[in-house]
């Protein structure tokens, strides 16, 4: 049930955790990795994960690193990563509330900062649970104010200035009134101040440079005033890697971390190593014959009798279906090609007229001896960036910690 070694969540057996009034309920699956019931399962490295957070900490010096852990840890595992690595960390980002709620529940004790925005009446779910709110408007900090001042409690933010994304976050020409209200209110520490880049994988960096500078104008308010400023922070992945004066005080690598580079050809890149594997088993054999088309909607057939393998991952993983008769698996040391349509719950692969076995084992992600299926080869294969990738895995994937 906790971060003991073997265990590893599946959906077959739940324990069930409240984290919030509202009858939200997280489920935290978990069972003994001797007892393994799926043939489908995720390695997480979290060897591999500290190693890489200790390079991101030396490229970036003496600035603080957040450890970024929403959308599951990118699919590693929200509570094992964070229980983890969190010993390294300055704090913890989290993307929504409930996130940081099942952290608490958890035991964490580390600063957590939701980068999300805030609806409803969640406001006094962060003050009671210690976490710390983006403040994205006057409105909302003024309600964050209101709503410290009712429970004897302080609240913690960071203000949340837009300065090119267009998400959430008060524009950077109206940011000093922010400021200004900040500083009037009674209840609220402000802790941090930030911003994030919505370029800065891209080749050109001239958008990525405009958004510094306007956060740089807004960072001005308090050298104007002789305050000390909060702790500024805008960099995700590729700014840490390419643009060292956006470092400020704190960076906020997320797919970085995960071992994944956020662009291929990114200047300044590092060595992190993956920290996923993911893993499958055959469970079937069968010699298809000639002119028999594999799967629904018959997408794929052979002009000779062809030995085909089942494997029990399909997009009903996250294993997705677009990736239909494009992506490719590793059986015995060699790379196989997916043919047919991928289903819900299994797909089918063309070993020709090589040999497997029900067991072997079958990898999707990551490297035998001599072959390698990385996440970046993945997204090529799904048309889409490695961090859909890697939050695609759902929860019935078993997740293993090694
Ligand atoms: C996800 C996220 C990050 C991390 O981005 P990467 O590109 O994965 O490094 C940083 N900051 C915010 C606000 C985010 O939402």
């Amino acid at each position: 049930m906790d971060n003991g070694n073997c265990l590893f969540s599946t959906s077959f057996e739940f324990a069930e955790i409240e984290v919030a009034k509202n009858s939200m309920t997280v489920f935290t699956p978990t069972i003994d990795v001797r007892d393994s019931l799926r043939a489908t399962w995720a390695e997480i490295n979290l060897g591999n994960l500290r190693k890489n957070f200790q390079l991101i900490k030396d490229r970036v010096g003496t600035v603080g690193v957040m450890l970024v852990v929403k959308a599951n840890a990118y699919g590693h595992g929200l509570v094992e990563v964070t229980r983890g690595l969190c010993d390294l960390a300055e704090c913890v980002g989290v993307a929504v509330l409930e996130e940081g709620i099942l952290l608490r529940h958890q035991g964490i004790m580390s600063p957590i900062i939701v980068l999300g925005g805030i609806w409803g009446d969640q406001i006094p779910l962060f003050i009671e649970h210690d976490l710390i709110l983006s403040a994205s408007s006057i409105d909302r900090l003024l309600q964050i104010d209101d709503a410290a001042g009712a429970t004897g409690k302080r609240a913690k933010v960071h203000l949340k200035i837009d300065t090119g994304m267009e998400r959430v976050g008060i524009h950077y020409f109206n940011a000093n009134k922010l400021q200004e209200t900040a500083l009037k209110c009674a209840n609220v520490d402000v802790l941090g101040i930030y911003s994030h880049f919505a370029n800065a994988e891209a080749e050109d960096i001239s958008h990525t440079k405009l958004q510094l500078e306007r956060f740089m104008e807004v960072l001005a308010f308090y050298e104007k005033r002789s305050i000390n400023r909060p702790t500024a922070h805008i960099a995700n992945s590729a700014a840490v890697l390419r643009l060292p004066e956006s470092h400020l005080d704190m960076v906020r690598p997320g797919l970085l971390l995960y071992g994944v580079h956020p662009s291929a050809n990114i200047p300044g890149s590092i060595d992190v190593l993956p920290a996923m594997a993911w893993k499958s088993r055959v469970v079937y054999f069968k010699v298809v014959p000639k002119e028999h088309p594999v799967s629904y909607g018959s997408t794929w057939i052979s002009d000779h009798p062809v030995r085909m393998v089942t494997i029990p991952v399909g997009y009903g993983d996250g294993y997705m279906r677009c990736m239909s008769n494009r992506s490719q698996v590793i059986i015995n040391n060699r790379k196989y090609p997916q043919v047919g349509t991928i289903c819900m719950d299994q797909m089918m692969v063309n070993i020709e007229m090589d040999s497997a076995y029900n067991g072997d084992e079958v990898i999707l992600l990551g490297s035998s001896d001599n072959s390698c299926i990385s996440v970046e080869d993945m997204a090529v294969w799904a048309n889409t960036v490695p961090y859909e990738v890697l939050t695609s895995i759902n929860t019935r994937v078993p997740r293993v910690y090694v």
